[in-house]
């Protein structure tokens, strides 16, 4: 799960990172009000989507006249916003955060986040601040510093001392060393504590004052610790999610919308992966990931069919199952159901192996819908790609 960057920012704050003095709000005139409570030469309007590249794409206002807050966020909330990191259809921008201005002498990069590789939280820092990350790794990876931590051990100060010294920071500004060294510690502490899998600043800045703050911040969650996390959770923000996963999500399915035609129907991860795969070999494009789980319902089979056939994309639908717990008889059952009730138009190419497959089969065959059954997962394919392009 991701979070705002206001509510990032509230987090820092309980974790003893500083944050300028901010709030979000909804309003041009909450905008105005709160802009009246804060004493600084320069107001930022910040709007609040779930994606970066805002200051690129118009996201991010910078005034020194207060009278100018309003107008500033009566242009941006409503409008869709888009960046780099939202694809082509931008997010609406519904709230905004009105924040003081920092005086900026030097921009750098901060995060932490899990390495894929050794499994242990990994510090990355760089002196190319407020630049894409993933660009300075591609042009300049000298740049990018990486200081992985033991978590049997923990963060330790000089974790932080080889970050700052590989940074320059004693010659850059040897005021803020100590202050970076702590912040670390308090990065890997919220990181810990939340179950997050990614803490990200850019920028975290020294300013003319020769202070450390957090000027951006991103923060995404490992959703399987959520429960533990009620604080979390009420973070959530379901504008900025895909509405047929939350669905998904509510029906205990694991969905992931994707942007070809073939829907897939699949139990298991590993079988909804290659199903993906052989779909493309096929010379089609999967238009989701969907794993009904090992011990799906016959409702659950229908929800399933429900959120697939929402996507007006899907012109034609695969149904890949190995039958273990989910017997194919159940599965069958729960097809033919849906077919009934959702008045299903798109042709559906069925693959089953297992447990009562010939019954299975016959449920479906008997079942008076036109159903093409398929010998194997090749076959499937094949055929699934063939009666998509009639469409
Ligand atoms: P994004 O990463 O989505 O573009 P940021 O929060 O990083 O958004 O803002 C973009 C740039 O705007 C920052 O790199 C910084 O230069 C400037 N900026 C953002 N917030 C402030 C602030 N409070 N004071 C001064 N400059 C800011
Ligand atoms: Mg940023």
């Amino acid at each position: 799960m991701n979070i705002h960057e206001y509510q990032a920012k509230q987090l820092f704050a309980q974790f003893g990172i500083p944050v300028p003095k901010g709030k979000d709000v909804r309003t041009p005139l909450g905008a105005e009000k709160w802009s009246t409570t804060l004493d600084s030469p320069v107001y930022v309007v910040k709007a609040q989507i779930h994606a970066g590249g805002r200051g690129k794409a118009g996201g991010v206002k910078l005034t020194k006249d207060r009278a100018e807050v309003p107008g500033l966020a009566r242009d941006l909330l409503g409008k869709t916003l888009v960046t780099h990191q939202t694809g082509p259809k931008g997010r609406k921008v519904r709230r905004l955060l009105i924040e003081e201005g920092a005086a900026i002498a030097k921009e750098l990069y901060l995060s932490l986040l899990v390495d894929r590789d050794s499994g242990w939280p990994v510090f990355i820092a760089s002196t190319e601040g407020g630049m894409e990350i993933e660009e300075v790794a591609a042009t300049t990876p000298e740049k990018v510093l990486k200081e992985p931590i033991d978590p049997a051990v923990g963060y330790q100060s000089y974790n932080g001392r080889k970050l700052a010294f590989g940074l320059g920071l004693p010659t850059l500004e040897p005021a803020v060393l100590n202050p970076f060294i702590s912040m670390l510690g308090n990065l890997y502490r919220l990181f810990m504590e939340k179950n997050a899998s990614l803490v990200e600043i850019n920028p975290l800045v020294i300013t003319q004052d020769k202070l450390l703050i957090a000027l951006d911040g991103k923060v995404s969650f490992d959703d399987n610790g959520l429960f533990k996390h009620p604080d979390v959770q009420a973070f959530r923000d379901l504008h900025e999610e895909e509405p047929l996963e939350i669905e998904a999500t509510n029906n205990s399915l694991n969905y992931v919308k994707l942007e070809g035609n073939i829907g897939c129907m699949v139990n298991g991860a590993g079988l909804a992966m290659a199903t993906m795969d052989i779909i493309q070999y096929a010379g089609g494009r999967p238009a989701n990931f969907l794993d009904v789980g090992g011990g799906a319902s016959a409702e659950q089979v229908k929800n399933a069919f429900r959120i697939l056939l929402s996507d007006a994309n899907v012109k034609a639908v695969l149904i890949n199952i190995f039958g273990g717990i989910l017997r194919c008889d159940t599965l069958a059952t729960g097809v033919v159901a849906a077919a009934r009730d959702l008045n299903i138009q798109v042709p559906i190419v069925v693959r089953m192996e297992g447990t009562n497959v010939e019954l299975g089969r016959k449920i479906l065959t008997d079942s008076g819908f036109n159903f093409t059954v398929a010998d194997d997962m090749r076959d499937a394919a094949d055929k699934v790609v063939r009666l998509a392009v009639q469409q």
